[in-house]
């Protein structure tokens, strides 16, 4: 199952363009993908049985953020070893976790304006909960996640730096910073959900480019590490880490800047473009 925000409301994606969830159900679902992760297995059993009805051709301009109000985003920091190894960190013995506020959250194809001229690329996995997880093991980890999208840890390193501990917190959360979409990829559908390729680009040119299986954390290991802490809500996100190619990495450093695209893409799960417009 493919969801997404279309024209602003849910929607199942099929081939040949979206069903609006809220209609094609009478009313059986809310028209905002926030309200229906609480009943996530309810939706995915509906959809699998669900036949006809009227599909309706999209452009990207129609598509939004799939989720705008988790009530928990998580971060992982280093958590892939070469990318460790570029920022000249330690690999970490125990995950970094950090937040990006939720009104950094923006949608697939949105324009991004950037505050400063410091701000660099974070191609991610994004993991979307479908189930409460409290002290859940990880052998049971997948079976509390809904599925994955595709997002861009954005990140301001000036503000990232500033300050006697890093804040990454802060310096990943100015608007439009978290890019997610274009749709919740139930995991079922991908061949292997622990290894999938990732890569981002600017204009044509490759910046990163990884695989989800280098991750130091894996995702059962994250979603039981941070439920052993946290208890996990159905509609929270994690921003799963970076592969190595980072812009703050290069010599001379390198970062985002006006009148570029910067399209992040993961196997089998969707592409986000995003224009850059400089302030
Ligand atoms: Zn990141």
């Amino acid at each position: 199952m493919r969801i997404a925000r279309v024209f602003g409301r849910l929607s199942l994606l099929v081939d040949g363009g979206a069903v609006d969830v809220e209609t094609a159900s009478h009313g059986r679902f809310p028209s905002d993908p926030d309200d229906v992760m609480s009943r996530w297995d309810e939706l995915s059993d509906w959809a699998a049985g669900y036949r006809g009805g009227e599909v309706v051709p999209y452009a990207p301009a129609d598509v939004g953020a799939p989720l705008l109000r988790p009530a928990q985003v998580f971060g992982i920091g280093l958590n892939y070893r070469d990318h460790a190894a570029e920022s000249r960190v330690a690999v970490p013995t125990a995950p970094a976790v950090f937040t990006k506020f939720r009104t950094c959250l923006t949608g697939p194809y949105d324009t991004v304006r950037l505050p400063s001229a410091a701000v660099d690329w974070e191609v991610e996995l994004v993991v979307v909960v479908g189930r409460r997880a409290e002290n859940v093991a990880e052998e049971h980890a997948w079976s509390h996640v809904a599925g994955v999208t595709v997002g861009q840890d954005l990140s301001e390193r000036a503000v990232q730096m500033t300050g006697p501990v890093p804040q990454f917190s802060l310096g990943k959360s100015f608007p439009g910073f978290g890019p997610i979409g274009p749709a919740i990829v139930s995991w079922d559908e991908l061949s292997d959900p622990d290894d999938l390729e990732l890569a981002c680009s600017v204009d044509g040119e490759v910046l990163q480019r990884g695989r989800t299986r280098d991750m130091v954390f894996s995702v059962p290991e994250l979603v039981a590490r941070i439920s052993a802490v946290c208890p996990l809500l159905p509609g929270d996100i994690i921003f799963t880490g970076t592969p190595p190619g980072v812009g703050m990495a290069r010599t001379p450093p390198r970062f985002l800047s006006g009148g570029t695209t910067l399209v992040s893409t993961i196997e089998g799960v969707g592409e986000l473009r995003n224009p850059m417009v400089a302030t």
